[in-house]
């Protein structure tokens, strides 16, 4: 799933290549893509792309400033810029990954797309960004928080501090893969309580925030689009790497359910070299 630095990746990348270009038309494939009827997709044509905007894991590309494609990628979906489409008529519905196409006056434009069969893939058309409802609920963006205000949104909810970071309404931006990687580099089990972490570890968790999703961007940013791609990521220490060893200490990184997914650690930097139970499986054998 496209986090923070993918989509941040996404949105510089539509400024640098999409701005000041005047959109032809949009095609929609995937009628359920899209969660809004007015306006109308028609009502795009003609307009100016002015801006590409990022909130927490959504991507906005702004048309004359006032009129807004938000677009949620979920689990599978990409934004593919293309600078030509094969020739041929309009995007026909139905099958195939691309669930909606822009077209822009030089030839160029982007798809979006959505793999697998589990469609999650959201666009919305509004004049207002919170009007998306996903967008008005979200809480401060993860990398732009000063120490103070993550301490409070942090401390603000009880949980296991995996769900607490991954939590959109808490912090804007973070999903399963960074939280990993987060989590490891603050050298906090996933499963400490939120409202239990003493100053220093939430001092330790703030600046690892800042420092692997700034680090995620960089490595995204200056990429071409082809090599944008948010299912490949590089430089992660735990997150897909079970089995492997951790390149800070050299233990084995280990995995464990959480919420409908996993999760991967390593038991020497978080956890005391202690493995963490499978309370999935634990209740399972109970
Ligand atoms: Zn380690």
């Amino acid at each position: 799933m496209p986090e923070l630095p993918e989509v941040e990746a996404l949105a510089g990348y539509l400024r640098e290549r999409a701005v000041g270009r005047r959109v032809d038309r949009v095609e929609v494939a995937a009628i359920s893509v899209l969660k809004t009827y007015e306006p109308a997709p028609a009502a795009v044509s003609g307009r100016t792309v002015t801006d590409a905007r990022r909130y927490g894991k959504f991507l906005a590309v702004v048309f004359d400033d006032d009129l807004y494609l938000v677009v949620h990628l979920a689990r599978a979906g990409w934004l593919h810029y293309r600078e030509s489409f094969p020739s041929g008529g309009p995007l026909r519905p139905g099958k195939g990954p691309i669930a909606l196409r822009v077209r822009l006056d030089d030839g160029s434009g982007f798809d979006l797309t959505e793999a697998g069969t589990q469609k999650k893939l959201a666009a919305y058309l509004v004049t207002d960004p919170a009007a998306v409802p996903g967008v008005a609920k979200l809480g401060p963006d993860a990398l732009a928080a000063d120490l103070a205000t993550f301490a409070g949104r942090l401390r603000s909810r009880r949980g296991q501090v995996k769900g607490v970071l991954t939590d959109q309404t808490v912090l804007a931006g973070v999903g399963n893969a960074y939280s990993d990687e987060i989590l490891h580099a603050a050298r906090l089990s996933p499963f400490a309580l939120s409202d239990r972490l003493t100053d220093d570890q939430v001092a330790a968790l703030h600046e690892a925030t800042g420092r692997v999703l700034g680090d995620a961007v960089s490595r995204s940013v200056g990429q071409k689009a082809a090599e944008l791609k948010g299912e490949k990521r590089s430089g992660l220490t735990v997150h897909a790497r079970t089995g492997l060893p951790c390149p800070i200490c050299g233990d084995t990184v280990r995995e464990v359910s959480f919420a409908d997914s996993s999760l991967q650690y390593c038991p020497t930097c978080q956890t005391g070299g202690k493995p963490l139970a499978d309370r999935r499986l634990s209740r399972l054998v109970r």
